[in-house]
């Protein structure tokens, strides 16, 4: 349910309608909106009942039923946008296209500082790079672990950028949470609960990624857990999907990036690299990612793909990424006017 109060509601009216809903069995989650208070209600009770009871009180403007099993991340309950802050300086899912880039794995202190560099030179806001590495085969290359954590802690130092990287479980979250600006959920782990509840805590923002083989409704439920767990703060990332298809490492939903802004108000991203596996895809794919109206990308770059210990096919050298980014400057400017254009259709 959604309680939306009316516009001069005290503080004592709205703590009234929450124990009232409190009562009636729903953990409740409160918003301050511009104008009114707006009370979200969770759980199993008599909704119809809770609705009549609520819809009585004179402070209440109105009450309704959320119907999508996704409540707190479902369009029903927030109207606007989420803009999430990460780190000092940056927003996902405000008025600017936000590119985070960076090498598959953190792999040196010299390989994440240049990479750091060329992702910043190249106009990227955020710094990506695993620490801890999800890989198919218990032989592959595993990660650096707090090693990794504390480099891409001093290439934030060096180049101002914020930090994006990946945990693997709730074991390692109070760590990462530590190092990293946002946490990574990856492909594999979306529906790792334990640790979609433990992000829930965290206090950090949190990417995360589409399931192999997940269903939109299915990413939506895994942010719900976070989100009903305590932290609002979840940016979606479609990053490719299981198929038939071999001709590329997994096939783009891109039609995933509309459809969630319909369902949800939490920002969502683009990952080309993960989604094609090839490099000379990933210019296209993102390229459609700024056009279909993605709140970012998150791209694979390194400074010699040829030594990369993971991912090098997908990752684009220095002159391929520099080349894209000037490519994508015209696109970025008509996404910077459509999001302007809408921002402004909403507040009327
Ligand atoms: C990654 O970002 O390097 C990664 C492992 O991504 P995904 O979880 O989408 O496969
Ligand atoms: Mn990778």
């Amino acid at each position: 349910m959604i309680i939306s109060m009316k516009r001069h509601a005290t503080q004592a009216e709205i703590d009234e309608v929450a124990q009232r809903i409190e009562e009636f069995g729903y953990k409740i989650h409160t918003i301050q909106g511009e104008e009114r208070v707006v009370i979200g209600a969770v759980g199993v009770g008599d909704v119809s009942a809770c609705l009549e009871a609520l819809e009585a009180l004179p402070q209440v403007e109105k009450a309704v039923r959320i119907s999508a099993p996704y409540k707190f991340v479902s369009r029903e309950f927030k109207r606007d946008k989420t803009a999430i802050r990460v780190g000092q300086s940056v927003q996902v899912g405000g008025e600017e296209f936000v590119v985070m880039a960076g090498p598959c794995s953190v792999e040196s202190e010299k390989q994440i500082l240049e990479s750091a560099e060329l992702a910043a030179k190249g106009g990227a806001k955020v710094l990506r790079g695993g620490a801890f590495k999800p890989r198919t085969s218990p032989y592959d290359f595993q990660g650096m672990e707090e090693e990794g954590l504390r480099l891409l802690a001093k290439a934030r130092e060096v180049t101002g950028l914020a930090i994006v990287t990946e945990v693997m479980s709730d074991a390692d979250a109070a760590m990462v949470t530590e190092y990293a600006d946002i946490l990574q959920v990856g492909a594999r782990n979306m529906q790792n609960f334990a640790l979609l509840k433990a992000l829930g805590k965290c206090g950090k923002p949190v990417l995360l990624k589409r399931g192999l083989s997940s269903t939109i409704k299915e990413l939506l439920m895994s942010a719900e857990y976070i989100v009903a767990h305590g932290n609002p703060d979840v940016i979606l990332c479609e990053r490719g999907i299981r198929t038939f298809e071999t001709a590329t490492r997994n096939t783009c939903d891109i039609s995933a990036v509309p459809v969630l802004r319909e369902l949800t108000h939490l920002p969502v991203i683009l990952d080309p690299s993960h989604a094609t596996g090839k490099r000379s895809l990933v210019p296209a794919l993102s390229r459609a990612g700024v056009a279909i109206g993605a709140d970012g990308l998150i791209v694979e770059i390194h400074p010699n793909p040829a030594k990369a210990i993971s991912d090098g096919a997908q990752s684009l050298d220095p002159a391929l990424w520099f080349g894209m980014m000037r490519d994508l400057q015209p696109y970025m400017a008509l996404w910077k006017q459509a999001r302007q254009a809408e921002s402004v259709a909403t507040a009327h």
